[in-house]
């Protein structure tokens, strides 16, 4: 078969600038496909203002992008994703990017979000005809970059971009990108395109509704997920035109790129451990104990948490499950997260009035996060909705059996614990409430001090796991190979 062009296209690109998983996904997916010998190459924001960095080379040319009434400039730095060959092209536009936070600013999302994203758009496809590089498939996330493929079925569908396929994941509905109908001039898109059956919604342009629209192909990143966001509980507004896609629209489980988490090689750990000899997992839970300020009760468990702090992740639920928990159950919990300011104080509050068994650490480490993986017996992720979700995975695969709620990639990645028989990777709950949380980490909790034979299981099981892109790459080749058929078709 031949290789295919593949242009990746994503506000986040881990290591490079991450918010959440899209990030991890868009650092790592590449490198699977370029491993089955595809050409993909990434485009991204370069947020920063230092101007150097190790390994960058700032292309010869400027990039002129076509938007507004006059074109814009912006200079196109070019790196690789670390251990691969993968190109990485970062645009610099400091009017548009220069600024902390990708999405937000300190009073919310930026003003000009829209314009941002859809110069982003513009910029990568700029810079493909720049490079004289046409690719096959275009491959966008989420609502940044909805216009991705409208720009090529209208604006540029009579240029050598016109007969490049699209392919559109859908990381979380939540967000949409609702705009001005200003930013269809910006991007040099028709008015035309403002009507309910293309881009509008409600009054406004709906960024997320243009990418599922207008792109070849779509693909969400499980399958549980891919059925709720076509229902009217999952869809949020947009499941008519889910289940009017529904036939281009498959659910890809996402990998987890195992060169950066693997407890058998993580530098991150104070000792490294695999299936076969978990003595170096109790150490690290002895280290992270340590650095958290945890005391040292040898026989209690670790409930680690490692989240955004938003609605959606129900950790609210948790923070009205911990009062009981922490009065009836010999527990200890390490929390990591940072966002909702109510969430911040409630899991500040609780931990100063269990001060030595429950740790919060309000912001954003990369080293933490590791080390909660690995020095906890337990993962805390009681999300109300989940797309796919990778930090549960890193948690079975780090041993570290995980507590969810059975919605989306939960549902699709961990198995249910049965007692005695050795079999299951984690613990999950169905109703989105504190009560039944409590009795599941009560279960987990039980498990761990009368049932440690289960538990070992559990943990084997769970590390034994692959949940590496190896599989998931060939998924989305697939994808490629269809979108690029139904665009020659179209
Ligand atoms: P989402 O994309 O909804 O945030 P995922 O589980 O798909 O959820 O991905 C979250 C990613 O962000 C994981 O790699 C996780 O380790 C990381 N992460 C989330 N919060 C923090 C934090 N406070 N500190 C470090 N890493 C975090």
């Amino acid at each position: 078969m031949n290789a295919l062009k593949i242009l990746f296209v994503s506000p986040e690109v881990d290591p490079f600038v991450k918010v959440g998983g899209l990030a991890d996904m868009a650092g790592s997916l590449p490198k699977g496909l370029a491993a089955l010998g595809h050409d993909v190459r990434v485009v991204c924001p370069y947020y920063g203002l230092a101007r150097e960095r190790p390994g960058w080379t700032a292309l010869e040319e400027t990039l002129g992008v076509d938007v507004g009434p006059r074109a814009l400039w912006a200079r196109t730095w070019r790196t690789t994703l670390p251990g691969s060959r993968v190109p990485v092209y970062l645009i610099e536009h400091d009017a548009f990017f220069a600024r902390g936070g990708v999405y937000d600013g300190p009073w919310g999302p930026h003003g000009d979000n829209d314009l941002r994203f859809a110069f982003l758009c513009r910029a990568a496809l700029a810079l493909c005809q720049q490079l004289r590089w046409i690719p096959d498939v275009a491959h966008g996330h989420d609502w940044t970059t909805g216009l991705l493929p409208v720009l090529l079925n209208t604006t540029l569908r009579a240029t050598e971009l016109g007969r490049v396929a699209s392919v559109f994941t859908i990381h979380n509905l939540e967000h949409q990108g609702y705009a001005n109908p200003r930013v269809l001039d910006f991007a040099r898109i028709p008015r035309s395109e403002f009507r309910p059956d293309s881009v509008e919604s409600f009054g406004s342009v709906n960024m997320m509704k243009a990418g599922l629209y207008h792109s070849t192909k779509l693909t969400t990143v499980s399958p549980t997920y891919a059925r709720e966001i076509r229902t009217p509980e999952g869809g949020w507004g947009l499941d008519p035109v889910l289940r009017f896609r529904g036939g281009d629209l498959i659910g890809i489980l996402n990998g987890i790129d195992t060169t950066v988490w693997n407890p058998a090689t993580d530098r991150l750990l104070a000792a490294r451990y695999d299936e076969g000899d978990l003595r170096g997992k109790a150490l690290c839970k002895a280290a992270l104990r340590e650095e958290t300020g945890l005391a040292a009760d040898a026989d209690a468990p670790v409930f680690g948490v490692v989240s955004r702090l938003a609605s959606q992740k129900g950790l609210d639920l948790l923070a009205a499950a911990l009062p009981r928990v922490m009065e009836e159950m010999r527990v200890q919990f390490v929390i990591l997260g940072t966002g909702d300011a109510g969430l911040q104080d409630a899991f500040s509050g609780l931990a100063a009035r269990h001060r030595g068994r429950l740790a919060a650490r309000i912001g954003y480490s990369n080293e933490l996060s590791h080390r909660i993986q690995a020095g906890s017996d337990f993962f805390v992720m009681p999300s109300r909705a989940e797309p796919c979700g990778l930090t549960q995975m890193y948690a079975m695969n780090y041993g570290t059996p995980p507590i969810v709620r059975a919605t989306g990639g939960l549902a699709d990645t961990v198995e249910q614990y049965a007692e005695g028989k050795g079999l299951g990777t984690g613990f999950l709950f169905g109703e989105a409430s504190a009560r039944a949380l409590y009795y599941t980490i009560g279960w987990a909790c039980s498990t761990f001090y009368d049932r440690p034979a289960d538990l070992a299981a559990l943990r084997a099981n769970g590390m034994r796991k692959d949940f590496s892109w190896n599989r998931s790459a060939e998924r989305y080749e697939e994808v490629y190979r269809w979108a690029v058929e139904a665009r020659r078709r179209a």
